[in-house]
Parts: C-alpha cells; sequence; structure tokens
C-alpha cells in the first residue's frame, strides 16, 4: 500500500531523514517509534505529500505522490502533530468545511454523521472547536483525516496531551480503524506503540534503526547479551558509579554499561551488554574483587524492546533487526556466588523477549 524508496529530507544543512525505506502492506498498522527530533513528523509531512523530499520515492497504493500529487493524497487521511483545526467554526461546520476541501462524493449528512460516530463526536457537533478539551479536539482532528474514507491513515503523536483515559480512548479508536485502513502511527512511547501496531519500525536520528514485530526486533538482538549486575560500592556516589561503569567497559567483550536505579541504599544494578560470543562472568568476578565491589547479584537476560528502544535512543549504535535473520538460541543461566565463586546454572531454554514484551504491552506513558 505505501514503499518509501530511500527518502532523504535536508533542511539546509541539516539531515533530518537520512536514506530511509520501507513498505507498509495493505491492513497494517505501523508504528514510528522514536525520540523527539528523530524525524518521524519529517517522514510523515513527507508521506502526506505535505512537504517534498529532498530526494527519494514515495509509492501510495502504485502512485508517486511527486508524480501524481492529486491522486495520491486523495488515498491519505492526515492528522498531523497540529491538527488542523479552525477552532472558531463548530465542530459540523469544519467537517462539512473539510468535506467540500476533499471534494467528498460519499452522501454527505450521513457520511460526516458516520465519522462523527466512529470518534464519538456526535454530542459535540454543534459545538465551536475552540471550546473542547483537548481530547475532543484531537477526535475532530481525527475525524477529517477520516473524512472520504480513505484507505491509508498517517497519525502524528495523537495521543500528545491527552490524559490517561483520552489515551485509551483514542488507542482502542485508532486498533478499530486498523480494521479498515492501513495506519502509520508516530510516537515516542513505546508501551503506545506495542499496544496499538502490528509492526514497528524505529526511527532515529533521521535512520531506520530497527523494523519488525515487537518479537521479532527483541529476538533478533538476543545474540548479545544483556546481563544485569547488582553491586554495593563502599560509597555508591556519582564518582563511584563512573568509576565502575568505566572499569566494566574496561573488560574484554562487554560492549555497554549503564547503571540503573539505585536498589537498597548503597547497592546499584548495572545492566551490561556482551558481545554474546565472550563469557564475562569471571572478569567481571575479578574486577570487582580486585576494587572491592560487592557482587550481589549477576543474571542474564536477553535484551526487551524497552532495552533496545533505550539503547538505540541513548546514542549506543543502531541495531538493525533483520526479520528474516535467524535468532541465535541461547541457554538462560541463573548465576549465583557460592564460596566466593560464580555458579551458573541453567534455567530455561526459552527466549523471554517475547513474554517481555507482551507484559510491556499496555502500560501508560
Ligand atoms: P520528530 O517528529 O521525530 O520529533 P521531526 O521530524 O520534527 O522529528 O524533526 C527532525 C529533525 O529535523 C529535528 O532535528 C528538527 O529540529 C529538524 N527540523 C524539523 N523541521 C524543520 C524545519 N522546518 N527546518 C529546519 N529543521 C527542521
Ligand atoms: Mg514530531
Amino acid at each position: 500500500m505505501i514503499e518509501v524508496k530511500n527518502l532523504t529530507k535536508r533542511y539546509g544543512d541539516k539531515l533530518a531523514v537520512n536514506n530511509i525505506s520501507f513498505k507498509v502492506e495493505k491492513g497494517e498498522i505501523l508504528g514510528f517509534l522514536g525520540p523527539n527530533g528523530a524525524g518521524k513528523s519529517t517522514t510523515m509531512n513527507m508521506l502526506t505529500g505535505y512537504i517534498s523530499s529532498t530526494s527519494g520515492q514515495i509509492l501510495i497504493d502504485n502512485v508517486d505522490i511527486l508524480e501524481d500529487p492529486k491522486k495520491a493524497k486523495a488515498n491519505i487521511g492526515y492528522l498531523p502533530e497540529i491538527p488542523p483545526l479552525y477552532v472558531d467554526m463548530t465542530v459540523e461546520a469544519y467537517l462539512g468545511f473539510m468535506y467540500d476541501l476533499k471534494k467528498c462524493k460519499l452522501p454527505r449528512k450521513s457520511h460526516i454523521n458516520d465519522v462523527c460516530n466512529l470518534c464519538k463526536i456526535s454530542d459535540v457537533k454543534g459545538r465551536i472547536i475552540k471550546n473542547l478539551s483537548k481530547g475532543y479536539r484531537q477526535r475532530v482532528g481525527l475525524a477529517q483525516a477520516l473524512i472520504n474514507n480513505p484507505p491509508v491513515l498517517i497519525l502524528d503523536e495523537p495521543t500528545v496531551g491527552l490524559d490517561p483515559n483520552q489515551i485509551i480512548e483514542i488507542r482502542t479508536l485508532i486498533k478499530k480503524l486498523g480494521k479498515r485502513h492501513t495506519v502509520i502511527l508516530s510516537s515516542h512511547i513505546l508501551p503506545e506503540i506495542q499496544a496499538v501496531c502490528d509492526r514497528i519500525i524505529i526511527i532515529n536520528k533521521g535512520e531506520v534503526a530497527a523494523d519488525g514485530t515487537a518479537d521479532e526486533i527483541a529476538k533478533n538482538i538476543t545474540n548479545e547479551h544483556k546481563m544485569t549486575l547488582r553491586i554495593e560500592g563502599e560509597t555508591h556516589t556519582a564518582s563511584d558509579k563512573k568509576a565502575i561503569t568505566e572499569a566494566l567497559k574496561k573488560i574484554s567483550g562487554i560492549k555497554y554499561v549503564r547503571a540503573d536505579m539505585e536498589r537498597e541504599k548503597g547497592i546499584y544494578d548495572y545492566d551490561i551488554e556482551t558481545d554474546g560470543k565472550t563469557d564475562v562472568r569471571r572478569d567481571i568476578n575479578k574486577v570487582c574483587a580486585e576494587n572491592g565491589w560487592n557482587i550481589l547479584m549477576l543474571q542474564l537476560s536477553d535484551l526487551t524492546l524497552e532495552d533496545i528502544f533505550l539503547k538505540i535512543t541513548m546514542g549506543e549504535e543502531n541495531i538493525s533487526a533483520k526479520t528474516s535473520s535467524s535468532a541465535k538460541k541461547s541457554p538462560k543461566l541463573d548465576l549465583k556466588i557460592e564460596n566466593g565463586e560464580l555458579k551458573a546454572s541453567q534455567i530455561s531454554d526459552d527466549l523471554p523477549g517475547a513474554a517481555e514484551a507482551e507484559e510491556n504491552k499496555g502500560g501508560e506513558e
């Protein structure tokens, strides 16, 4: 339904979107996940023909958006980051105006009524838009995107600024819309994307950093092992934490270390990722012993989507999760210290990525 090839956008010197390519199948709900400034809105603005690209191609139902913008755009309903509402109009007058603008041929009254019912705004049809709550205004924004029943819906951060109840309502509505439309939805909030989308593209710094289902993205990263190290430092001040992080990073085979939250007073967890080839446990033990840091726990865990997202967006390397690559199965080990030695016992052959991704569903921001 949508095909994007080598799409690039420069604003002067600034490369906002860098050579991204992806496809969206008919009926899919695709989530664009990325931090602020990642290039989500820029990409959506190009997809909808709102701004032009610097280079690359966009096909909407096989129609090139630059060659035949009218025809391509007729297939798209767009809810931009800031909904294009005429706030002095009533909801009904505004939707009528959008109906005319889009040269909609569907029966006027019943179509507008249907859209209002779907977006649950029938009860405020006669009200002036500026007097509506943010949740209602957002639904009016969605309603204008739905006028003319376009097969493709592009929704830019549709739940930003809404309260938790309104967020759930909008999500439910989007899921419902996904049954009849191809939807691209952007958000900087992982649980939101996980709750609504069939497939996720993680965008970071204008590039596609991962593409696949939540499970696929999580599973394909599992050959890079993550472990949690819980240690007790003497004081565990900020400089201690830095020293610990630095010392761990020096261990051959360790690729990434992040100090996590304080568990108890003076006891901290460190997230560690290895290259997946080197067994780093003995070296960790040695380094900690040399420095007088007590290891209270060392546990292997595979990366969840949240870890991946954090890692990507916190400036670590980009991960290209290829949906087709085969995930390496690895045993899950339970590690304990006995008589000053690390002992490992296998507790499960299953990769927990999928289960954890499932658990993350439904959370609020
Ligand atoms: P996102 O929607 O993911 O938050 P944007 O697509 O809005 O990101 O922005 C991507 C990058 O492009 C940002 O660094 C932003 O500052 C820059 N940018 C966006 N719009 C413009 C513009 N009109 N002129 C210059 N830079 C822009
Ligand atoms: Mg944006």
